[in-house]
């Protein structure tokens, strides 16, 4: 079998992504209610008896809203950063295990690498997994690209990326000028422009899909963000794809090359 990855949804109201291979399935974050994400699941045929873990980036509800109780539920183990555990106040469940941000670790099958990126909750991160020679790279919540995410991100084959906003349209947009400067800000989110600038740093010539996620609906404008980042993969352009808030997308495998 080869690595496999879906989305349950991605936005501000809920995010989850399904990563698979060989016998190990993990659930990366869980920001829809137990019902929804059981729902979720079945429309892409997934058997929730066979998720091994979760993996939780941070603490906001859109990541964090389901996790323990999908957890009881399912009774699987959740792996989280110790400021994570400590802001969602679930340090002395015994489902949970602290993880070290700088220290990859192994769960079944997958291999686990943590990124510690900067976001505006406790101890933030973002998830490299790799299965045998193939690694793919979930990259959203975080207010600029760092060095280290650059030399993490550097060579994937598959990319869930960020392109939050278009700070025009955020200007502009309905938001309060508090939230506006936080999402915008350094500990905020990836406008176009600046997932844009990642992609320039990349390897495009390994990676075999970039999947634009975590989408503003009021904010960003789709052919906008795909017109910004398509601009910069001249030759790549139909290795784009969109993550959905409602539909998600659908698995998708990383090639053997
Ligand atoms: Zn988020
Ligand atoms: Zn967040």
């Amino acid at each position: 079998m080869l690595m496999q990855f879906a989305s349950l949804g991605s936005g501000s109201k809920g995010n989850a992504t399904l990563v698979r291979a060989a016998d190990t399935a993990v659930l990366i974050d869980c920001g829809f209610s137990v019902k929804e994400t059981l729902q979720r699941m079945a429309r892409l045929a997934f058997e929730p008896s066979q998720l091994s873990a979760i993996l939780v980036t941070h603490e906001h509800g859109d990541h964090a809203k389901g996790v323990m109780a999908l957890s009881r539920k399912l009774n699987v183990p959740v792996f989280m950063s110790a400021g994570t555990a400590i802001a969602l106040d679930c340090m002395a469940d015994p489902r949970v295990q602290t993880i070290d941000l700088h220290t990859p670790f192994r769960l079944g099958d997958l291999h686990i690498e943590p990124v510690a990126v900067p976001h505006d909750a406790r101890e933030a991160c973002q998830f490299v997994l790799g299965y045998e020679s193939h690694r793919l790279g979930i990259l959203t919540d975080l207010g600029h690209i760092t060095p280290h995410v650059v030399n993490l991100y550097q060579q994937v084959d598959a990319l869930i990326l960020e392109a939050n906003h278009d700070p025009e349209l955020l200007a502009e947009g309905p938001y309060p000028p508090s939230l506006k400067r936080r999402v915008g800000g350094a500990l905020g989110h990836l406008s176009n422009r600046q997932s844009a600038e990642l992609l320039q740093q990349i390897d495009l010539a390994r990676v075999q899909k970039v999947i634009i996620s975590h989408i503003s609906e009021q904010n960003n404008d789709l052919a906008l963000a795909k017109a910004t980042l398509a601009s910069v993969m001249p030759g790549h352009e139909d290795k784009l794809q969109f993550n959905c808030q409602d539909a998600g997308f659908d698995w998708c495998q990383i090639q053997p090359l």
